[in-house]
């Protein structure tokens, strides 16, 4: 059974270098936006210094690597941006201050979220 619930990504690892999106689209013998979207942001000033944030953003066609117990895109992430684990894990590190956003997620987690 497939215990991931979530994709996070590390928004001062992620470098928006389309890895993710590839891997899945060969991977999973998709189309190359399918299930993985990469954004790229306006540039902001972060501790005096211009850094546009980018991070992938995953489809409604994303089902977290369902059928392989993995999300496999992690593989492919170069920078290890891309963070998956259980329940707690996820919620604990959402709230630690980092600079993480929700790539992907199912109700679950983001009901544990909320009480969180
Ligand atoms: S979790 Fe799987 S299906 Fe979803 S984007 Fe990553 S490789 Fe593609
Ligand atoms: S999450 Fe990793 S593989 Fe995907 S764009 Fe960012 S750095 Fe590249």
């Amino acid at each position: 059974m497939n215990t991931v619930l979530a994709l996070l990504v590390d928004l001062d690892k992620c470098i928006g270098c389309y890895n993710c999106l590839i891997g899945c689209h060969i991977w999973n013998k998709v189309a190359e936006n399918d299930r993985v979207e990469i954004v790229i942001l306006d540039p902001v000033k972060i501790d005096g210094l211009l850094k546009a944030d980018c991070f992938p953003l995953m489809t409604h066609n994303c089902d977290l690597c369902y059928s392989k117990q993995k999300p496999l895109c992690i593989d492919f992430c170069p920078t290890q941006a891309l963070i998956s684990g259980d329940n707690k894990e996820l919620v604990t590190l959402l709230n630690s201050g980092r600079r993480l956003i929700v790539a992907k997620a199912d109700k679950q987690l983001t009901d544990l979220g909320k009480k969180g």
